[in-house]
């Protein structure tokens, strides 16, 4: 038996990827935040799936979950952590309040890496450990390398986790546990319907209202257009299992718009097509 932790394993890409996961013979260990999610993923996806009851900023809940998991796992050592468990702050930098976006890193990064360190020992990263090293699959994005306005609270935060996966790769040669990176541009997930909860009134006072205004309608929109959630359990999958895994998986509906343009075209050219579409212009 494999086993795993996916944090965030109530909705979207998380949950998703429990299922995936133990339909290809894993057992998940799937963080959640309320009791009655946990009851119920368990009750949808089976006795392979154990939940734990953790917020990734409290980092008490986090060892009680460590000390859970080792005690299923025993000397087994587990063969990957999936970092998913993430928020999306979004509003106009020159007006945010900056505790909107150390609540964004606080989840995102910091919350991400102390999860991260207290698993390290059950993936392997001691010496003599006893089983093969594990796997750490980050879930990142494409704004973890592009940046669009108004999202850069999220955006921040997946560019901090895209160097911090670097970093922590190579410290990790030491062990054999691997980092991999996964950059999804929209999936179709409740986190857009999330959006609906930007409280735009927030900033009614600037001369941004009626373009966030906007930007909503496209939050909206990309829910509903984004890609299946289960490509992304499917590079996860890969993640954990490939014998030789790439160190980054991006998952763009659009290559050459989610993608190649964004990140190949001189910024310039790209900050005027972003300012058209979204009417930022004097
Ligand atoms: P969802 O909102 O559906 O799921 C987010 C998950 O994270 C939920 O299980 C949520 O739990 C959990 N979570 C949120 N805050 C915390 C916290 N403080 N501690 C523990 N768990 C928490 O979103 P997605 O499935 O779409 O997002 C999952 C990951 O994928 C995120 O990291 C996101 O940035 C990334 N991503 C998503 C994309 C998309 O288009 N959907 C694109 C690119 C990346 P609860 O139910 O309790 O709130």
């Amino acid at each position: 038996m494999k086993y795993v932790v996916i944090t965030g394993a109530s909705s979207g890409i998380g949950y998703d990827a429990a299922r995936y996961l133990i339909e290809h013979g894993f057992h998940v260990f799937g963080s959640v935040r309320k009791p009655a999610d946990g009851a119920r993923v368990q009750a949808e996806l089976g006795e392979q799936f154990t939940p734990l009851l953790f917020d990734v900023t409290d980092g008490a809940a986090i060892e009680t979950a460590v000390t859970q998991v080792k005690e299923k796992i025993g000397s087994s050592g587990l063969a990957g952590l999936v970092n998913n468990a993430g928020i999306a702050v979004a509003g106009p930098l020159m007006h945010l309040p900056l505790d909107d976006l150390r609540q964004q890193f606080e989840v995102n990064l910091f919350g991400l890496l102390d999860v991260t360190q207290k698993f390290l020992p059950l993936l392997g990263a001691v010496p003599n450990p006893g089983h093969a090293p594990g796997r750490i699959v980050n879930i990142s994005s494409v704004s973890g390398r592009v940046a669009y306005p108004f999202m850069g609270p999220y955006a921040a935060s997946k560019h901090a986790l895209e160097a911090l996966s670097d970093a922590l790769r190579r410290e990790l040669l030491l062990f054999g546990v691997d980092v991999v990176v996964i950059e999804p541009g929209s999936v179709r997930t409740p986190i857009w319907d999330k959006a609906q909860e930007l409280d735009v009134a927030l900033y009614s006072h600037t001369p941004y209202k009626s373009i966030l205004e906007g930007m909503k309608r496209v939050f909206v929109n990309r829910g509903q257009t984004g890609i299946p959630v289960e490509k992304v359990s499917q590079a996860i999958y890969t993640a954990l299992t490939a014998a030789k895994p790439k160190t980054r998986y991006v998952l763009a509906r659009k290559l050459l718009t989610g993608w190649l343009l964004p990140r190949y075209l001189p910024d310039r050219r790209f900050d005027k097509i972003v300012a058209k579409r979204l009417g930022i212009s004097q």
